[in-house]
């Protein structure tokens, strides 16, 4: 029974508005047990049913599941290179509210002292209901949930002091975009999905059938950081040559002999912005380092597709053909007669905080029912 209400809950989540009787057949269950499992939940305060509109077959008329207004919420919470965002996510990934603000690579510990601001009046509106929380950040995670994130030279950061309850999910930014992208984006139903996407430096992650490769620490999926660049740049990681430092606004100022730049997000988006000729020959540069890498990744596993976030997706947007020129070039003739597209991420900016939302779901479903 209860995992049976569990997997009802994963149905309601997955397909917001799903109806009882799809639901009864996605869970592979007779309709008298689907209401004995609803009514359940409904007791739990956990779903709520609303009439569905007449759908014109026969049959008794069925009703839809939707969140319980009293029901639980998760926090996901996204910090990236320049910024921080608290949303409140009710059952089936709906934003209920939202908090953010800037932080212009600041220390570790303001950052947390904002998040702990907005999370605080969150819990003053939701209370109760308010019951785990995911959190996207730009850099590696490790199993205790240590953030490292040399870019912004945040070191063994503690995760745990953003969210003092019990149920916290933390990962990658590009890792949770890819896990967003293959549950509500341009990646559902790949068999091996690659998501990719530049901020400052790169990111990506492999999505097999479903899952993302975290790795053995947590750190799996770390392209920028694969030597695809100019072995003469050093990367803030130590080593030298890394790809990410041939994709992001790092590499357009330094194409453009500016000094590095505080905000590479921003930057770079101003530049790929820009018209001027100077400009373009520096995002036409860029752009072929992208789509060089793309093809050894491709070469090296294989995907359905590959998704871009990020600054990729202006890129891609701007300069398609640069990127597609070395794509090809780059690819083995198994690949070449028909490469994986590669197409910009749905869930764009959004996608690490809507896989930050659904790590924290996936950890709280079963702790409900
Ligand atoms: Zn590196």
């Amino acid at each position: 029974m209860t995992t049976r209400s569990t997997e009802l809950l994963r149905v309601a989540h997955a397909r917001p508005g799903v109806t009882r009787a799809d639901a009864a057949r996605l869970l592979g269950v007779g309709t008298g047990a689907a209401t004995e499992i609803v009514s359940r939940l409904a007791q739990l305060s956990l779903i709520a049913e609303q009439p569905a509109a007449p759908s014109g077959t026969r049959g008794r008329p069925t009703t839809i599941l939707v969140p319980h207004p009293a029901g639980p919420l998760v926090l996901a919470c996204a910090i990236t290179h320049e910024a921080w965002r608290v949303d409140v996510v009710e059952l089936g990934g709906a934003i209920l509210a939202s908090s953010s603000g800037r932080h212009a690579s600041a220390a570790w510990a303001e950052v947390v002292a904002a998040v702990t601001v907005a999370v605080q009046r969150f819990q003053q509106t939701y209370g109760g209901r308010l019951r785990a929380m995911g959190v996207s950040v730009p850099g590696t995670v490790s199993p205790s949930l240590r953030l490292t994130a040399s870019n912004l030279d945040w070191h063994d950061a503690d995760l745990t002091a953003l969210w003092p309850g019990p149920v916290l999910a933390a990962g990658n930014d590009a890792t949770l975009a890819a896990t967003a992208e293959s549950h509500r984006g341009a990646a559902v139903g790949a068999t091996v999905a690659l998501h990719l996407r530049i901020e400052g430096g790169l990111g990506g992650a492999v999505v097999d059938h479903g899952r993302s490769l975290l790795g053995a620490r947590g750190a799996a999926g770390e392209f920028g950081h694969m030597p695809f660049g100019d072995p003469a740049i050093a990367c803030p990681c130590g080593a030298r040559g890394c790809w990410g430092t041939a994709v992001d606004g790092t590499a357009l100022a330094r194409l453009l002999n500016t000094p590095t730049p505080p905000d590479p997000v921003t930057y770079a988006r101003r530049v790929i912005a820009t018209a001027g000729r100077a400009e373009l020959e520096a995002v036409r540069i860029v752009a072929a380092a992208l789509g060089r890498g793309i093809a050894g990744l491709v070469n090296g596993l294989d995907p359905d597709l590959v998704t871009l976030g990020g600054i990729g997706v202006d890129l891609l947007t701007t300069v398609p053909e640069e990127i597609d020129k070395a794509y090809r070039a780059g690819l083995m003739p198994v690949h070449r007669a028909a490469p994986p597209p590669i197409l910009p991420a749905t869930l764009a900016d959004d996608g690490p905080i809507a896989g930050a939302a659904e790590e924290a779901w996936s950890r709280l479903l079963p702790e409900l029912a």
